[in-house]
């Protein structure tokens, strides 16, 4: 599968916003944004106020990076999103955090959800005794998420806690650290997801 390459900094310096895609590093005085925050590139410094245009795209490009997500990818979920039944914006971010790697993520079973999704992909996860190793699974409310038996001999897991350890976990899932699982118990709402995303703006991004 396609995906992004290039240094994760870079993305956060277009955004102008700490995206949090280098796990402890972006809470450390290493973060980029915090010595260079302006846009890379070499007119990155002396970008000019953008047209309304430029802000939905900017909105929408963010999104996407939270996310890790590659453009074909983000747009399957927005017309999904847009068939269903309710306000897209919030069925769009209902539809990314149910994915099974952010879901590892919230559950800080991974630093970042870079990371989340390589040890989905590496099979260290089971949802509901079956191994799934496959990150844009949607989970279900009731879905029960543990790190696999091959996981378990991984010392990573024991290095991934002690960063994430302390890490709010939010309410519509619960984790159990000491036996490595976790339950979805409730879809998330709106008000659930802390990200810094204004999802009208996608909206009337991919609405034009
Ligand atoms: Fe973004 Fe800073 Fe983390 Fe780099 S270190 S990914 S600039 S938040």
């Amino acid at each position: 599968m396609a995906r992004y390459t290039d240094a994760s900094c870079k993305l956060c310096r277009r955004e102008g916003q700490k995206l949090f895609l280098k796990g402890e590093r972006c809470y450390s005085n290493k973060c980029s944004i915090g010595r260079r925050s302006y846009a890379p590139g070499q007119h990155g410094a002396s970008r000019k106020k953008m047209s309304e245009y430029g802000v939905q795209l900017r909105e929408k490009q963010k999104a996407k990076r939270f996310y890790g997500l590659l453009e074909s990818q983000f747009r399957k979920y927005f017309d999904i999103a847009n068939r269903k039944k309710g306000v897209t914006g919030e069925n769009l971010l209902q539809m990314l955090e149910s994915r099974l790697d952010n879901v590892v993520y919230r559950m800080g079973f991974g630093t970042t959800r870079a990371e989340a999704r390589q040890l989905v992909t590496h099979a260290h996860f089971t949802v509901n005794g079956k191994k799934v190793n496959i990150p844009s699974y949607i989970v279900k409310v009731g879905d029960v998420i543990s790190v696999s038996e091959r996981g378990r001999k991984s010392v990573r897991f024991k290095e991934i806690l002690d960063v994430t350890g302390a890490k709010i976990v939010p309410k519509w899932i619960e984790v159990d650290q000491e036996n490595l699982n976790g339950k979805v118990i409730a879809l998330p709402e709106r008000e659930d997801i802390d990200l810094d995303i204004q999802e009208q703006l996608i909206v009337e991004f991919y609405s034009k």
